[in-house]
């Protein structure tokens, strides 16, 4: 076989760099300069902005995406015995920081068409001892907010969002992470808003739980010398929010960019046998953290697209309920036949703002040439 003439690789966090790298090397000199590592005015700048971009009051940085999850939970008060209900389908983060912070996990299957939590089934997942619901905007498609909303109305139950793949996603109009009482942002590297390291901040319009989120995350106290409590330390740092503040603006435009190219795919993809293209559900704005299809052959169209060049991914090639992690609960593949079935046939395929479109037609061609194949 030849070899290919074109690479795919399935991120290029280089080339976006090159985009706006003096603006990002200017961030970076004028933080060294001013010694500003640790909170200083580039921390708080970035959590204002942020805050500004998402449309609500409040917006805690902190270290990483799966600490934000872990934060927020605390301050939200959940203690041992409390159960919070998750989708199997997901980063293990979500459900990790369940446990971690003294909670139980309760997995709820996913939905056939959206990979997110499916409301229809939450409901029977509901104890006395359920606190709360953490919905995941997996992929970049926000969940059904509406009904998981109603659900948690009619049991007095909190709901954070996970929004680690879907900045700037909207539900019905209103932007992802506005409408739970919390929701949680990762800023690694490869997500949509992406740092040079690690990153994560929790948003919310309750003013007393973004007190209590930022006090646990900084030691528990919020003024030099005074610990109200016993915290932990999660910060972002100066330079990861420096540089966070120089892609803020671009996010509306790389978002609408791999919006452009999903429908490029889309198009290019709608024919070919075999291949199952992601659904957006109505009212949904997918923001494409993830273009992720189905195939019966999946491992086999992996092997072929590398052949040609181009990189996949699965996320994630065994759900949550199935992890060793979770084997204690001695859940069975009957207990989320959704989140089973589609372990074995998704396929993430290369998508980066990024991408040029002779890049989208060198991906299209190789799973075209493994239908003609296989
Ligand atoms: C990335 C991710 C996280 C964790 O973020 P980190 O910044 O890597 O800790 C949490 N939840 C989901 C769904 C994610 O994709």
């Amino acid at each position: 076989m030849s070899k290919p003439e074109l690479s795919v690789p399935f991120v290029d966090l280089h080339a976006q760099y090159l985009s706006i790298k003096n603006e990002i090397d200017d961030a970076i000199a004028a933080v060294i300069r001013s010694s500003s590592f640790i909170r200083g005015p580039y921390v708080e700048r970035f959590e204002d902005q942020f805050a500004a971009a998402i449309g609500i009051r409040h917006c805690v940085s902190c270290a990483n995406g799966t600490d934000s999850l872990y934060i927020a939970m605390r301050a939200l008060g959940l203690k041992a015995g409390d159960e919070v209900i998750a989708p199997a389908r997901s980063w293990i983060s979500t459900t990790e920081t369940i446990s971690q912070a003294g909670g139980s996990v309760v997995f709820c299957d996913t939905d056939a068409d959206t990979y997110t939590i499916d409301p229809k089934q939450i409901e029977s997942k509901i104890t006395a001892r359920t606190v709360g619901i953490i919905p995941v905007h997996l992929y970049g498609q926000p969940a059904d907010m509406d009904a998981i909303m109603a659900i948690a109305d009619r049991h007095s139950l909190w709901v954070l969002e996970d929004c680690a793949q879907a900045h700037l996603a909207h539900y019905k109009g209103r932007t992802v992470g506005t409408i739970g009482n919390v929701a949680s942002f990762s800023f690694y590297p490869g997500k949509n808003l992406g740092a040079m390291g690690d990153a994560g901040a929790i948003v919310t319009n309750d003013t007393v739980l973004a007190e209590r989120m930022a006090m646990f995350a900084r030691h528990g106290g919020l003024t030099k010398g005074e610990h109200h409590i016993e915290g932990i330390n999660s910060r972002l740092d100066g330079l990861q929010a420096a540089i966070l503040s120089v892609k803020l603006p671009h996010l509306a435009d790389w978002t609408r960019r791999r919006q452009v190219i999903a429908d490029e795919y889309r198009r290019l993809l709608s024919n070919v046998n075999d291949v199952v293209l992601p659904t957006v559900a109505e009212g949904r704005r997918h923001v494409y953290h993830l273009f992720v299809i189905q195939h019966p052959q999946r491992d086999g169209l992996a092997r072929h697209l590398a052949t040609r060049g181009v990189q996949s991914g699965v996320h994630y090639p065994v759900s949550l309920p199935f992890l060793q992690a979770y084997q204690h609960l001695t859940h069975t593949a009957e207990d989320f036949p959704n989140a089973y079935a589609h372990q074995a046939r998704i396929l993430s395929l290369p998508l980066y703002p990024e991408m040029s479109a002779a890049q989208i037609e060198c991906v299209v061609k190789a799973i075209t040439s493994f239908q003609t194949n296989g």
